[in-house]
């Protein structure tokens, strides 16, 4: 008999920013499926069975999460902001067209979360109000020129753009790199805005124009946003600047 499996977006870390629906499929869920960090997130029951996995093992996570719901589980596989973005949802689909004729019987439901580039663009202001684009810096999954092409055009284009993981031990220059390429397409005084941890107790907001924006400052828990040519900035004494995109282009 086939069981269940709910792709679970958590959000960002804080609960509140958690869904109804979210915390409803976990709640209903046999075995845990995910990452340490964001199975940790979830207060499991005694009942529940935890299959903790490492980072780079994604694709392997969602076999094993279809295999256990082929035998009949109630599985949720979790995955930190919105499932889809950069997250679990798209290993599930590509494990389930290379895998066992029986896992697309499986009816995989994706409960969608709120991804980083949301929740940090909400402390900021309102960045994203204008068009805007999301890439991944990581050359784990597509090579570096790639990344390259896509930056440059995104900020020739005029987007507003949201960098996920930017940097991490094993990739240190990338954010410095993707900084060199945008200082050639964009104003000097482009807003860059740093957002770590959001939501969490560690959280840490801070803005820099491009000129100065120091890639240092970031780390794999940092979303970067980088403003386009209508992105406002609005300094205040003592308080974190609001920054914002008008809705209306130039
Ligand atoms: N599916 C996730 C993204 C996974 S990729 C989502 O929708 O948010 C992992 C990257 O997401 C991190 O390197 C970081 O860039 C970003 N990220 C995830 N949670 C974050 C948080 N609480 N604060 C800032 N950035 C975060």
């Amino acid at each position: 008999m086939s069981g269940e499996l709910v792709i679970v977006g958590l959000g960002p870390g804080s609960a509140g920013l958690q869904t109804a629906a979210a915390a409803a499929a976990l709640a209903a869920a046999s075995d845990l499926v995910g990452y340490g960090p964001y199975v940790d997130r979830v207060t499991a029951r005694p009942d529940q069975v935890r299959h903790v996995s490492d980072n780079r093992e994604e694709l392997a996570r969602a076999r094993h999460a279809l295999q256990l719901a082929a035998d009949g589980r109630r599985v949720a596989v979790v995955s930190g902001g919105d499932a889809g973005v950069f997250g679990m949802a798209s290993a599930v689909f590509e494990a389930i067209e290379h895998g066992e004729a029986a896992w697309r019987q499986i009816e995989p439901e994706v409960i969608p979360g709120v991804s980083a580039m949301f929740a940090a663009a909400a402390r900021l202001g309102a960045p994203l109000g204008a068009d805007f684009c999301a890439l991944s810096l990581s050359d784990n999954l597509k090579p570096w020129a790639v990344i390259e092409r896509r930056l440059r055009a995104a900020a020739s284009a005029g987007f507003v753009i949201a960098l996920y993981n930017p940097l991490s031990r094993a990739r240190p220059w990338q954010l410095g790199a993707a900084f060199d390429l945008l200082r050639a397409e964009l104003p000097g005084t482009t807003p860059v805005m740093f957002a770590t941890a959001v939501t969490r107790p560690d959280e840490r907001i801070d803005v820099a124009p491009l000129a100065q924006a120091d890639p240092a400052r970031a780390d794999m828990r940092t979303l970067v946003l980088i403003g386009n040519e209508t992105t406002r900035y609005i300094a205040r004494e003592g308080r974190r600047p609001f920054v914002y995109s008008p809705r209306s282009a130039a």
